[in-house]
C-alpha cells in the first residue's frame, strides 16, 4: 500500500523547475516577455510583500507580490537578458559552457519555474523545441502556464526601485507594497506562495553570498539562468596569463552549485509509547520546548546524525529511527530533516555533555496534548519571538517563525497559561510532536484531519 507523502510549510513546490531549459537561452530570452511571467523580488532578503488595506486585525494576511515583466523591465537592463556576451547587448556564442544562459551584467535574475496550467508529457517542453531552427515564439505562444522568475534588487539605486513600486503600486489597489522581514511575515502565506518563496530565498540568498570561486579565488559569475555561478577565468576572452588554470576547468567542470544544509530534527519515544523527550535551549524563551536538532556533519547518514545528536544534548542512546518527512527552511538554505526515534526513559538524563540545552525532559502524552488544545499553547509573545530568532542566529532550531497572528499577542489573554510551549506547525518541530501526539509516529499515515498542508491553485495577484 502506498501512502502520499507529508507536505510541510515550505515544501510541495509545484512549479515544474525545467532544470533542462536553464542553459537554454532561446527559450528564456523569450518567456520572459511572455504576459503571465511573474516576477518575485527580494532586496536584501527580505521580499515584496502586499498587505491589505486593513491591517488593524491581529492576523494580518500577507501575500508575496508577483509583479508583471512590464513593472520590472527598467530594472533588468539592456537585452539579452540571459547568455550575454562580451560586450553589452552581445548574445554569447552557443558553445562555450561557461556562458550557458549567463549572466555577466545587470541585477541577479533567475528562472524558477513554470506553473504549469496544463501538466502531460505532450506539454513538457524538450530542450529540442528550442534548437536553433525551432519557431520560438510559436512555442512559447503555446505553453499552458506561468514562468515565474526571482529579481534581487538590493544593489540597484533605491531611486530606480522606489520608481517600479510606485508604478506597480498602481495596480495593486489599495494593497501596500513593500519589502518585509520574512521570519514570522512569510509563514502566514498560502501554501503554494510559501514553497515558491522558499524556492526564490534560498537561491536568492545563495547568489548573494558567494562572489569568488572557491577553486581559486577569481570573482565569478552567474550561469544556468542563476542556478550555477561560474569562474570568471573560463571566459573566453579572459587574461590567464601568468595564473594556474583554475580546478573547474578540467575534468567535469566542476562548477559551483546552490547548497542545502541538512539537519536532522527529531522527537524520541519512550518503549511503551506514551512519552516523548523534548528538550530547551538555553537562549530560548522560558516554558519553550522543541525537538531536539542539528546539522549532518560530513561522512554521516541521517540515522547517525540522529543518533549522535542525542548523545550530544542529552545523553540518549536512541534505535529504530524512522523517517518521517523534510521541510526546507530558507534562512538561508536549510533541509530539515524529520524523524521518530526510540529510547528508553528509565535512563538518566544528562544535558552538561555539549552544554547546549538548559533542560531534556520526558513528557506525557496528557501534558502534550493540553498544551496543543491550550489556546496559546502555541502562540508567542513579540518578545518570545525575538528571542527565538535570535538563538536562531546561533543555533539552527526551525522554531523562530510565528504567524503573525501568534507574533501579534502582546501578553497572555488567558487567564491561566499553558504548562510550557510547542513550536506551531509551520515548523516541522511541531508537525512531529503533534504527530506522536495524536498517535501517528509510528509508519501510519498521517490521521485524517491532522495538520496535512496541501498545495493549491494559486489566485491571481499582482
Ligand atoms: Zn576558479
Amino acid at each position: 500500500m502506498s501512502t502520499d507523502p507529508y507536505v510541510n510549510f515550505f515544501s510541495g513546490n509545484p512549479l515544474n523547475r525545467l532544470s533542462w531549459l536553464r542553459t537554454s537561452q532561446p527559450f528564456l530570452n523569450s518567456i520572459i516577455h511572455a504576459p503571465s511571467t511573474r516576477w518575485l523580488v527580494f532586496n536584501d532578503g527580505q521580499p515584496l510583500a502586499l498587505t491589505p488595506p486593513d491591517d488593524s486585525s491581529s492576523a494580518v494576511k500577507q501575500s508575496l507580490a508577483r509583479l508583471h515583466t512590464h513593472h520590472v523591465r527598467p530594472l533588468l537592463g539592456p537585452e539579452p537578458f540571459f547568455a550575454q556576451g562580451q560586450n553589452e547587448g552581445e548574445l554569447a556564442p552557443e558553445d562555450v559552457k561557461s556562458l550557458e544562459a549567463a549572466r555577466l551584467r545587470g541585477a541577479p535574475i533567475l528562472f524558477l519555474g513554470l506553473h504549469e496550467t496544463e501538466s502531460s508529457i505532450a506539454a513538457a517542453l524538450p530542450s529540442t523545441d528550442f534548437s536553433a531552427h525551432a519557431d520560438i515564439k510559436t512555442v512559447i505562444d503555446n505553453i499552458k502556464g506561468d514562468a515565474y522568475f526571482s529579481l534581487d534588487v538590493t544593489d540597484v539605486p533605491k531611486e530606480e526601485v522606489d520608481a517600479v513600486l510606485k508604478a506597480a503600486a498602481v495596480d495593486a489597489s489599495d494593497s501596500k507594497l513593500a519589502f518585509v522581514e520574512p521570519r514570522s511575515a512569510m509563514t502566514t502565506l498560502e501554501p503554494f506562495e510559501g514553497a515558491i518563496f522558499a524556492e526564490a530565498r534560498c537561491m536568492v540568498d545563495w547568489n548573494a553570498r558567494n562572489k569568488f570561486c572557491p577553486s581559486c579565488g577569481s570573482p565569478v559569475h552567474s550561469a544556468w539562468a542563476g542556478w550555477k555561478l561560474t569562474c570568471s577565468t573560463l571566459l573566453p576572452w579572459a587574461d590567464n596569463a601568468g595564473k594556474k588554470p583554475c580546478p573547474t576547468a578540467t575534468g567535469l567542470n566542476n562548477f559551483s552549485h546552490p547548497r542545502t544544509d541538512a539537519v536532522v530534527i527529531m522527537t524520541v519515544i519512550n518503549e511503551t509509547g506514551d512519552k516523548v523527550l523534548l528538550g530547551r535551549n538555553k537562549r530560548w524563551p522560558a516554558l519553550f520546548y522543541s525537538c531536539m536538532s542539528g546539522f549532518i556533519e560530513p561522512g554521516e547518514s541521517f540515522e547517525d546524525a540522529v543518533q549522535r545528536e542525542l548523545w550530544e544534548e542529552a545523553g540518549v542512546k536512541v534505535w529504530d529511527v524512522r523517517y518521517h518527512s523534510s521541510q526546507p527552511w530558507p534562512y538561508p538554505s536549510t533541509l530539515m530533516v524529520g524523524f521518530h526515534a526510540t529510547a528508553s526513559s528509565d535512563e538518566p538524563l544528562r544535558t552538561d555533555l555539549d552544554n547546549e540545552l538548559d533542560e531534556a525532559r520526558w513528557f506525557t502524552r496528557e501534558e502534550v496534548l493540553a498544551v496543543l488544545a491550550h489556546a496559546e499553547g502555541t502562540r508567542l509573545s513579540r518578545a518570545d519571538q525575538k528571542e527565538l530568532a535570535a538563538a536562531a542566529e546561533k543555533t539552527n532550531p526551525n522554531v523562530n517563525e510565528v504567524p503573525s497572528a501568534y507574533a501579534a499577542a502582546q501578553a497572555p489573554t488567558h487567564p491561566a497559561g499553558p504548562r510550557f510551549k510547542l513550536p506551531p506547525l509551520t515548523a516541522i518541530g511541531g508537525v512531529i510532536i503533534r504527530e506522536w501526539a495524536h498517535g501517528c509516529a509510528g509508519r501510519q499515515p498521517a490521521a485524517a484531519g491532522s495538520a496535512t498542508v496541501t498545495v493549491t491553485t494559486p489566485n491571481a495577484s499582482l
